[in-house]
């Protein structure tokens, strides 16, 4: 585990991060606060996934118009979840590229909004106005987009790694990689619908790609090595699972026992808990069953150490 200095904040607002590509960070990053990436054309331009709550993408919006007076032809939603493709609705006339399984697993709607409001209670109000809009284009694990010189590569690690369907943004001559929620710097990254294990496969492929500059899903604009940082965090929960797994720990005591030396001032460090479940049902081979929600967030409130005032749901 490498050692390293957790940045204690970082600001929102857009960056440039290469010539006419641009990154909209969100601080500090914890559920449902992710990043978005802009991507401007010749004539037109491509957005990288489109925030969760109206007030979030309408500032979103905002810093595309101050940004470029060309408009959105296509956006790609990296992976299903709500903080990525909430805002698919601000969006209209934009083609919306994502794979397949990404579509899938958001055809069904977003969750139930009480359980979204108890998950992240400061977004309450909005959440009952939230409307699902699909993606109109889907790719298998490739996807390049051809705009002049540039080429915007769109790549699928073949497995399910953050979710089933996720999806790094990659421009090789800019040397940018987005890589959606496969990519979490100092926040703690979430894995309650994936696979830690092919997670961490996935992140040593998106750490072969020539790349200068990542930006995660969630937290600030970094480089491999903040990337690498993630993928020591995955390796070190799934290695300690296994551990505890073998001498037939429950799930719960392995996410208290787990010592998670400089990760522990992650981000959202709680997230120990369904981290550690996931990879439970890795090695009871029963991943396409899903996770007890309920019981992940009243867990995850009392490692926060907050007595749980919600009622179950
Ligand atoms: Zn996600």
């Amino acid at each position: 585990m490498a050692r390293h200095t957790v940045p204690a904040s970082w600001k929102t607002g857009m960056i440039e991060v290469g010539p006419k590509v641009f990154t909209y960070v969100q601080a500090t990053g914890e559920t449902g606060i992710s990043n978005s990436g802009l991507i401007v054309g010749r004539e037109a331009c491509v957005a990288v996934d489109a925030l969760m709550v109206p007030s979030m993408t309408r500032k979103l919006v905002a810093a595309i118009k101050k940004t470029t007076r060309r408009p959105i032809a296509q956006l790609v939603n990296t992976h299903h979840h709500l903080d990525h493709t909430g805002g698919n609705t601000f969006f209209k006339g934009a083609a919306i590229i994502a794979t397949e399984k990404c579509r899938e697993e958001l055809r069904p709607g977003f969750p139930p909004v009480p359980l979204l409001q108890r998950f992240m209670p400061a977004f309450a109000a909005e959440f009952p106005k939230l409307r699902v809009v699909l993606p109109t284009v889907t790719f298998q694990d490739r996807m390049v987009i051809h705009d002049g010189e540039r080429e915007i590569q769109l790549w699928h690690p073949g497995t399910a790694a953050h979710t089933s369907g996720d999806a790094a943004v990659f421009l090789p001559k800019e040397r940018v990689l987005f890589a959606g929620d496969l990519g979490f710097h100092y926040v703690t990254p979430l894995a309650f619908q994936g696979h830690v294990g092919h997670w961490i496969k996935a992140a040593d492929r998106l750490l072969q790609f020539d790349a200068d500059v990542i930006v995660p899903g969630h937290g600030p604009v970094g480089t491999k090595t903040d990337l690498r940082h993630l993928r020591d965090y995955l390796a070190l929960v799934r290695r300690e699972s296994k551990k505890r797994f073998d001498a037939g720990m429950p799930a719960e005591a392995a996410a208290r026992d787990i010592k998670l030396g400089v990760f522990a001032s992650w981000r959202e460090a709680e997230r120990i808990l369904p981290n550690v479940m996931r990879c439970y049902q890795e090695f009871e081979d029963q991943l396409d069953q899903p996770m007890d929600i309920p019981g992940m967030l009243a867990g995850m409130e009392k490692l926060r150490g907050r007595a749980s005032a919600h009622t179950c749901l």
